[in-house]
């Protein structure tokens, strides 16, 4: 199947909007932004057999592709309008690009985003989206606008993902409920919205909370205390893993796509109210910090940290993060982050 027919066969697919005014079918869309909003556009790219095992479903795929962008927007509190798709295929398989847009269409469909162009190349397989939303100007949830004393917060639950992988790697069964979230992640996009001037800083938890919480550190320059066993676990997380491997899992587990941010102490009544709005569960599992702990990144407990100075971060300290049990002894994890699974 040429490549002509691929394109015709998404461009009978996708529904449109109203502000596109001109989408699949020329050289480019054309797109109408509202007066008084501006624009946030976010890219990601995933590779097979890199951000997806080469056994998922084409459909999941085409899913997952959307989410991770539609989380971007999510995490800067932005109302996703439209994206483009650049695919690039081993082969012109239409049975495949059906399923792909099975996933991509559905996802696109349930938060009225259009898809209004794109590329199809030949290469190994690969799918890169950019989404395109809108945001009331100043308004924008930034990494940069974490606060001494704010509260971090996480939205749904961590570790599902990764937990599913674990045991794809493994070699066993995946627990189906924690397939789906890695196969299916739900972009965050109302609880971004609801957050809007009530949250300071925000990310989408992609890489592993301990990583993306460094980098609101870093952005802010400060230093966040996280309560390990605070981090929200779903109860097939916790069937299927325990002790520090579950810790691990939900602090540096990485491809959860809930959103992490940080809101004053104040404003915890505003936070729980407009996530329940918002049918989302939220989580508060650490406080934001000054003062410096030196070179290096995580690492646990917190004793020699306070007493330093508490300038502004810089370079050498921004991102150090101070990780406590319960009982507040001090948690070291064994990694940081997310490694692709493919190594
Ligand atoms: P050009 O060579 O001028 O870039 P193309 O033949 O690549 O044009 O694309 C023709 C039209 O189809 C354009 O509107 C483009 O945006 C759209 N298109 C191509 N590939 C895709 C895709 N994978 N998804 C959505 N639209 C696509
Ligand atoms: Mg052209």
């Amino acid at each position: 199947m040429p490549e002509f027919d691929l394109i015709a066969r998404i461009r009978e697919r996708v529904s449109s909007r109203a502000d596109v005014r001109l989408g699949i079918g020329d050289d480019a869309a054309v797109l109408q932004v509202p007066a008084d909003r501006r624009l946030v556009v976010a890219m990601d790219t995933l590779n097979a057999g890199v951000h997806f095992p080469e056994d998922t479903a084409p459909a999941d795929i085409g899913w997952k592709a959307l989410a991770v962008n539609l989380s971007d927007l999510a995490a800067m509190g932005a109302e996703p309008a439209w994206c483009t798709l650049s695919l690039s295929l081993p082969q012109p398989d239409p049975v495949w690009l059906d399923g792909f847009l099975d996933g991509f269409l559905d996802l696109a469909t349930r938060h009225d985003v259009a898809l209004v162009g794109g590329d199809t190349t030949r290469g190994p397989l690969s799918v890169c989206v950019t989404a395109h939303g809108f945001i009331e100007p100043r308004a924008a949830l930034r990494r940069a606008a974490a606060r001494v004393d704010d509260d971090v917060w996480v939205t749904g639950t961590l570790g599902d993902a990764a937990g599913a992988l674990r045991q794809w790697q493994a070699g066993g069964a995946c627990d189906a409920t924690l397939r789906a979230r890695l196969d299916r992640p739900t972009p965050r996009i109302a609880a971004g919205r609801a957050l809007l001037g009530i949250a300071h800083a925000s990310i989408d938890v992609s890489d592993g909370l301990l990583a993306d919480l460094g980098h609101i550190c870093a952005a802010s320059g400060v230093r966040a205390r996280i309560d390990i066993d605070a981090l929200p676990a779903s109860d097939a997380l916790r069937s299927a893993f325990s002790g520090d491997d579950l810790r691990t899992l939900l602090a540096a587990g990485g491809d959860d796509y809930e959103l992490c941010f940080t809101a004053p102490a104040v404003a915890r009544m505003a936070v729980q109210e407009a996530l329940q709005d918002v049918d989302v569960p939220v989580a508060r599992v650490g406080t934001v910090v000054g003062g410096r702990v030196g070179r290096g990144g995580c690492r646990g407990g917190g004793t020699r940290a306070d007493e330093d100075a508490a300038g502004k971060g810089d370079a050498e300290n921004a991102g150090s993060l101070v990780v406590t049990t319960a009982g507040g002894t001090p948690w070291t994890p064994p990694r940081r982050g997310y490694q692709h699974f493919s190594g």
